[in-house]
């Protein structure tokens, strides 16, 4: 026993109670040695609670396989009494409860932990650092918890933690395996990355089409920090990275929270320099997407950081290329350091951070830096699923109860505009709280500071919801409804027929609870007038006539119907002019019975979201089977067959089978690269080129260019790759909308382009969307494939056999937010048969 625990053991006499607050490594044996379980982290957590007043907890809900979400609040033992008035204070400051502002002396810290699962140097540290915190004998984050609120999510992903951890338990031994050729450093698919449905938690912050995303977000918009730091692990060999971020900036990004990036830099640099460890900054990391831990946050007024540590598939113990040893240990250490820092220097900042917070409230309202000022979005059935959008992120609208005549900038057309304001209209106005996140998620331009960003360089909300929309230089003034709910049809108890209208995520979710109640369901194949009201076609029908064998009909679809807003309830089936409902217009739907390939060389991600899409968004039955288990299916229980992005490694026979099942009636739905299984072989119409003389022109120039580039310089290799890139912008595409894939997306579509891959429109197929010769599009695509993409197909269909390929260039459920994508989807699924 050396002395400092002689020290310690006297402390532990004196203090009686909050001596017996263990430091992690003394709770939990493996501690920096192994990883955690998921409940060794709550136990520990739950040790704090029980032995110390700076620290409550809170179940802010539970995932999707039942675990608990937790936060802690850590700070002094009087501010912890007083936590819900502060917190009321600090909202009313900001404009975002009623009442007059008071002098605020308190800042709030958001530190997020292992939204990735396998990062676990992430979570492992959070222990640590709240340990600190509490720490009786740690005098320094005592002073700074007398004006700081720490609030401490140690694991946004428990999913995804939970499978890599029991993972790493499953497959280590006593021996460590620091050298890379061992299974510990060989993650199995899908990977503990993603949540449970395999989505990436850290680009759904915006969209939530997550639950644990959803459930985060309502906490976060009740405390409103000031400071949010989001700790990640990258590549084990990478030093550590703390801000500043790199550039590009968006331009929201306010001068304050730029400079505050420059204090951490400059006081973690001073931390790590102590140790001698390697760290990096203002390099990889930019603030641009803004459905990000950093972005998000930032949007919302916050100093929003990204924290790397290298640790992806180190295991317990890595050899890096430097030689050096990599453990558990040193990456929660590394954190550690840096997140404390990040609390002290909130605190050193305390009085600029208050002001700076609440002048961001006030002037970004008052003085808004982009192009609108208010956005009106027509009245349609898709709007539905942008306001519930809005109110998740408490982005404030309204309904409009005025006609009057306006100008605006029109989404759908690119140019400025006449239009009439209509009662029924949305209103959104910039001049809310949430005035920067409002103009981040609608505005069709950002400006790049730089053109080498990470990711999608475009996201405005009315293409992805493929809503009509005005953006409108004035804040607007008008007579507004009382309540921002839209009115929903009153369901009659008895009825001939019903017309469901296909336009949204909805309509799809009722087709498929109607297919699985054996209800037999029509489809309007051609918009008309019926009786009076118009039908668009796609619309869905259910008669009386045809389901006599199913019981309580009229009840079972008023209940299936509930959620959508524009049912209609027919008592007649005389549509006129050739619409009557026994007539030709209304062939019936097959019910699809979906098979889902994943396992290695599949897109984890890709496979998720269409996972995610038939379990949660539609609840539709469906199969899901590893590439490694083919020869095992059997297609015969299958018409619809989907193949997202991926490497579909298939032997010759595998290929015939997947031919068999088109040749026989089969459906198949091929994603991005899964197209590469098609392209070019025997049977098939999918080609890059329509003509081989394109082909060869095109090979020659890449000739030329090859020929050419052998003069460029070494250090602009990198900005020149970029001209061939797409990393995800918005395209206009012409949708042929009288085939069943175009039903409820009208004539125009706004696709998400994430990647180069293009084909020419397809000879002898039909290309239902395609990118016309001039065409709209937002945010960065490299300017050689600009010229390119125009009159290739976005969406073909190539009929094979009896059966069909539907070929989509570009996943339209990236990240599942692009919800129009998921309405084409849907029409993949449940209207190409
Ligand atoms: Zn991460």
């Amino acid at each position: 026993m050396n002395l400092k625990r002689y020290w310690l053991f006297g402390c532990f006499i004196t203090w009686g109670f909050f001596a017996q607050v263990q430091a992690p490594h003394q709770f939990l044996p493996h501690y920096g040695k192994h990883v955690s379980y998921y409940h060794h982290v709550e136990d520990y957590f739950q040790h704090l609670v029980k032995n110390s007043n700076q620290i409550q907890h809170q179940v802010y809900g539970k995932t999707y396989q039942d675990r608990n979400l937790n936060v802690y609040f850590i700070s002094s033992e009087e501010n912890l009494k007083n936590i819900e008035t502060i917190r009321k204070q600090h909202l009313t400051n900001i404009g975002l409860l009623p009442g007059s502002k008071t002098r605020q002396d308190k800042v709030f810290v958001w530190l997020s932990f292992n939204v990735h699962g396998n990062e676990i140097g992430s979570i492992e540290s959070a222990l640590s650092v709240a340990y600190e915190l509490v720490n009786p004998n740690n005098a320094a984050t005592k002073k700074w918890l007398q004006d700081v609120i720490v609030i401490l999510d140690p694991c946004l992903n428990p999913d995804g933690f939970a499978r890599y951890s029991h993972w790493l338990r499953d497959i280590t031994g006593t021996q460590l395996h620091p050298g890379v050729t061992d299974r510990e450093h060989m993650e199995p698919w899908p990977g503990g990355r993603q949540n449970h449905y395999v989505n990436d938690l850290n680009r759904d912050w915006a969209w939530q089409t997550q639950k644990e995303s959803q459930l985060r977000i309502a906490l976060y918009q009740q405390w409103m920090p000031m400071v949010h730091a989001d700790v990640n692990e990258m590549g084990y060999n990478e030093p550590y990275f703390f801000p500043p971020a790199a550039e590009p900036f968006h331009e929201q990004i306010t001068a304050y929270q730029r400079k505050f990036h420059q204090k951490i830099g400059e006081l973690t640099s001073k931390k790590f320099d102590e140790k001698g460890w390697l760290y990096y900054s203002g390099e990889r990391f930019d603030l641009f997407y803004p459905s990000y831990g950093d972005t998000y946050p930032s949007y919302n007024g916050a100093i929003g950081m990204t924290y790397e540590q290298g640790g992806i598939g180190a295991g317990r113990a890595v050899r890096q290329n430097n030689g050096q040893i990599l453990t558990i240990q040193d990456r929660l250490e590394h954190h550690t350091k840096a997140i404390l820092a990040a609390v002290e220097l909130s605190y050193l900042e305390r009085n600029n951070l208050i002001q700076e917070f609440h002048q961001y409230f006030i002037k970004s309202r008052t003085q808004p830096l982009g192009n609108f000022k208010s956005y009106v979005v027509k009245n349609s059935p898709k709007v539905e699923g942008l306001l519930q959008l809005l109110q998740k992120n408490k982005i404030e609208y309204q309904i409009a109860d005025q006609n009057v005549s306006l100008k605006g900038w029109h989404y759908q057309t690119g140019k400025d505009a006449n239009f009439q304001l209509q009662p029924n209209d949305v209103v959104i106005s910039v001049d809310q709280p949430r005035a920067v996140l409002t103009q981040v998620l609608m505005d069709p331009y950002h400006k790049l500071t730089d053109s080498l960003s990470y990711d999608i360089t475009a996201w405005a909300l009315p293409f992805a919801y493929g809503v009509e929309t005005y953006g409108v230089k004035s804040f607007l003034k008008i007579a507004v409804k009382d309540n921002t709910i839209l009115e929903k049809t009153i369901k009659p108890a008895k009825f001939y027929a019903v017309a469901i209208p296909w336009n949204n995520v909805v309509s799809a979710k009722i087709l498929g609870a109607l297919h699985q109640k054996q209800i037999k369901v029509r489809c309007l194949q051609k918009s008309i007038n019926f009786d009076g009201k118009s039908f668009e076609k796609g619309t869905l029908i259910v008669t009386k006539a045809d389901n006599l064998s199913v019981e309580n009909l009229e009840l079972l679809v008023q209940e299936i119907t509930k959620d959508k807003l524009d049912v209609v309830f027919l008592h007649t089936g005389f549509g006129g002019k050739g619409g009557d409902i026994g007539g030709e217009l209304y062939p019936f739907l097959v019910s699809p019975k979906i098979l889902l390939l994943g396992g290695l060389g599949v897109s984890n991600v890709d496979f998720g979201q269409i996972w995610h899409f038939l379990d949660e968004r539609v609840s539709y039955p469906h199969s899901k089977v590893e590439l490694a288990y083919f020869n095992r299916i059997n297609f015969q229980d299958f018409n619809t067959v989907i193949l997202t992005e991926g490497w579909y490694n298939l032997s010759d026979s595998q290929r015939k089978t997947l031919d068999e099942f088109v040749q026989k009636g089969g459906k198949i739905i091929a994603i991005g690269s899964a197209l590469r299984l098609f392209e070019d072989r025997e049977g098939y119409r999918l080609t890059k080129f329509a003509e081989e003389e394109t082909a060869n022109q095109q090979s020659k120039k890449r000739k030329e260019r090859e020929l050419k580039s052998r003069f460029d310089e070494f250090d602009s290799q990198e900005r020149r790759s970029i001209s061939n890139e797409v990393t995800g912008a918005i395209l206009e595409n012409v949708v042929d909308d009288s085939h069943p894939l175009g039903f409820g997306l009208g004539k125009q579509y706004f696709s998400l382009k994430t990647s180069n891959q293009s084909f020419q429109l397809l000879k002898g197929a039909q290309n239902v969307m395609y990118i016309p010769k001039k065409y709209q599009s937002h945010g960065f695509i490299g300017a050689e494939i600009k010229s390119k993409l125009s009159e290739n197909f976005t969406i073909a269909v190539d009929e094979v056999g009896r059966g069909k390929v539907v070929y989509m260039v570009d996943n339209p459920m990236f990240r599942g937010f692009w919800e129009n994508g998921n309405l084409l989807f849907a029409n993949a699924i449940f209207m190409v048969f």
